[in-house]
């Protein structure tokens, strides 16, 4: 680890923000709109308004909500707002978090501590998610060791298998999962049928609305034929929603809802028995920013129904835009069939890499996603198009219909065999895997990033991952980014 002295005394301001600024200029230029990943944006305005509201209680603390009765104001109104939108009723309560990870923690949780209170039977608990589950439902069980199945889901819909999904259910069973929609594919697992089975069998039913959240309401008000997929649902007990996703709040801003309040009971934390303050914490963290708070109750109130239906209106219309123009490039396929503007694709040709095509891509000024090959999805390019994306559409399908003859000019291949690298030889090693081997890797790669990070180029690396089973990928990423967080440039 290369060493950084404390700074012995201060700098001036201007030289300190210079600095950021100058670090800043390697990040993702997502300003441009081009982005269609990790940013959710909406027109500069609205974005300075509630980054203006979210500076406003920077320094406010929620952790004491006696103290800071604002605070409790804001999350209950946002909360109370949401409930509304979800159709939640009089009952539905719920917390805001730092982000829908944090809300899947607690809604996990509160599944765990609520079998323990009620099913004296289960001991060994467990939940059931579809294969297209967003990962924190895994870091969840992980986190709060609670047993996992991962069942996988229909090949060519992408959406959970209900008659699998009800065979894995044991009476250990204590929470069943479905998405509205799945990240990776954008599309809306069959909740009503899910939710039915697990009332049936008295297991509890999150709805993972993280992503969805804050658009499928406004695209079922503008007449979108939207499957049902909140509280009208009967069986379904929480909802974790982003709303730093497209809620265009900053970010920190998710929550977690939940049928009633005595259900969001078994998420609450107390302690007494230590000598400092006494702590009741609804959610994981302790200490919070009001400052997401702010932000999301001054976005709802700025933009309102109308506001985020104008949002979602542009995201829809976008989003065919773009699967129309897709169609017109033989080389590339839609996976499934979104609900909203989320999606991805695969390349139908072998001379069109989906590593290379991001690369170039990403030299055009493109930021697209990499999706690696899964148990039904072959690797794949992810698209999130949010407002200010929508703009970009047809520029980006002829960008893409130039990088496509780009390779097939070329004849990039996508398989790491052809790259001249020893796939064999990478699979031995990957089945002694030791952290301290990540060097010997990197020689047999021909590529040294224990120094500069990433290579601009990544389709080494990218096909490299692709090649191996997922738990080889998750020791090697786990032992590089471990040591990336410790040697600074
Ligand atoms: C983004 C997302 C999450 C996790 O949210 P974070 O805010 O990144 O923690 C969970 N589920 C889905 C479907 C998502 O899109």
């Amino acid at each position: 680890m290369s060493k950084i002295n404390f700074p012995e005394s201060g700098m001036d301001k201007q030289t300190i923000l210079d600095n950021l600024q100058a670090m800043k200029s390697k990040d993702l230029p997502w300003q441009s709109g081009k982005a269609f990943a990790y940013i959710y944006g909406t027109d500069t305005e609205t974005m300075q308004f509630s980054a203006q509201a979210y500076n406003m209680y920077l320094t406010e603390n929620g952790l004491d909500p006696s103290s800071f009765p604002s605070l409790l104001q804001l999350e209950t109104e946002v909360i109370a707002m949401l409930a509304d939108l979800m159709n939640g009723g009089t009952e539905a309560c719920g917390n805001l978090t730092s982000g829908g990870t944090e809300s899947v923690i607690l809604a996990a949780k509160t599944a765990r501590d609520f079998a323990r209170a009620t099913r004296p039977e289960v001991t060994k608990p467990e939940i059931i998610i579809p294969e297209t589950a967003h990962p924190c439902f895994q870091k969840a069980a992980h986190y709060l060791d609670v047993a996992v199945k991962i069942i996988p889901v229909n090949p060519e819909t992408f959406r959970a298998d209900v008659t699998a999904m009800e065979a894995a259910i044991t009476n250990q069973t204590i929470l069943m999962v479905g998405s509205a929609p799945s990240y990776a594919h954008g599309v809306i697992d069959p909740i009503q049928a899910l939710a039915s089975i697990a009332k049936s069998k008295g297991i509890l039913f999150h709805v993972d609305c993280c992503v969805g959240g804050m658009y499928l309401p406004f695209a079922e008000m503008l007449g979108y034929d939207i499957p049902l997929f909140d509280f009208r649902v009967d069986g379904v007990t929480s909802i974790s929603c982003d709303l730093h996703k497209f809620g265009y709040v900053p970010k920190g801003c998710s929550t977690v809802l939940y049928k009633n309040k005595e259900l969001r009971h078994h998420q609450l934390f107390s302690c007494s028995n230590w000598p400092g303050y006494t702590i009741v914490n609804p959610t994981v963290t302790s200490s919070k920013s009001g400052g997401p708070m702010a932000g999301a109750w001054s976005m709802f109130k700025l933009w309102g129904k109308e506001g985020y239906k104008n949002a979602v209106k542009a995201c829809q219309e976008a989003t065919d835009t773009f699967i129309e123009g897709l169609k017109s490039i033989p080389e590339l396929e839609l996976l499934g069939r979104p609900d909203m503007s989320l999606l991805s694709f695969k390349s139908v040709n072998e001379d069109v890499s989906v590593f290379q095509l991001i690369d170039n891509m990403n030299k055009r000024g493109w930021h697209l996603q990499l999706q690696l090959a899964s148990h039904t999805s072959q690797e794949a390019v992810h698209l999130t198009i949010t407002h200010f994306n929508t703009k970009h559409i047809a520029e980006l399908i002829e960008d893409l219909k130039i990088v496509v003859l780009e390779l097939k000019a070329k004849r990039h291949p996508s398989n790491i065999m052809m790259m001249g690298l020893d796939a064999s030889m990478i699979q031995l090693l990957m089945d002694e895997f030791t952290p301290d081997m990540l060097d010997n890797l990197e020689a047999l790669l021909g590529m040294d990033m224990s120094a500069n990070g990433l290579p601009d180029d990544m389709v080494t690396i990218n096909s490299l991952l692709n090649s191996l089973k997922p738990e080889h990928r998750d020791v090697l990423l786990t032992a590089f980014v471990n040591r990336m967080y410790t040697s600074p440039k």
